[in-house]
């Protein structure tokens, strides 16, 4: 994986929702996954898990949508103005968020490490 500047930037594409992260991602991957393909209305989803910490949010006040995803509890976490979705937390997983690669600022360096799911791709 190509290393980016740090911190990363990013947000949704009203620019209400604005976050920083201070650390480099664990993990970049594209998930094919049936609900991915709902959620961003495009053939896959690019996932990019961080550690909690390091997630920040730097301008507005997302909103939680919760629901259940693949049997664990999962909240999105979208602007309310132009609905886009920013990132997601999982209650299996406390201690990452995944962040939506596509609403960074620089998108440029992302290359994903693995592709999930590809049997609905
Ligand atoms: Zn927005
Ligand atoms: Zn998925």
């Amino acid at each position: 994986m190509i290393k980016p500047k740090l911190p990363l930037t990013g947000g949704c594409s009203c620019g209400a929702i604005r976050y920083r992260i201070d650390a480099f991602p664990l993990l970049l991957y594209a998930c094919h996954c049936t609900d991915c393909q709902r959620q961003s209305g495009s053939a896959f989803a690019m996932s990019m898990p961080v550690t909690t910490t390091a997630f920040h949010i730097a301008k507005g006040a997302p909103k939680p949508w919760r629901h259940e995803s693949r049997g664990a509890e999962g909240t999105s976490w979208f602007c309310d103005d132009c609905g886009g979705r920013i990132y997601g937390e999982r209650n299996t997983r406390p201690n990452s968020v995944n962040v939506r690669a596509g609403t960074l600022d620089d998108t440029t360096w992302l290359r994903p490490a693995a592709h999930l799911f590809m049997r609905s791709a």
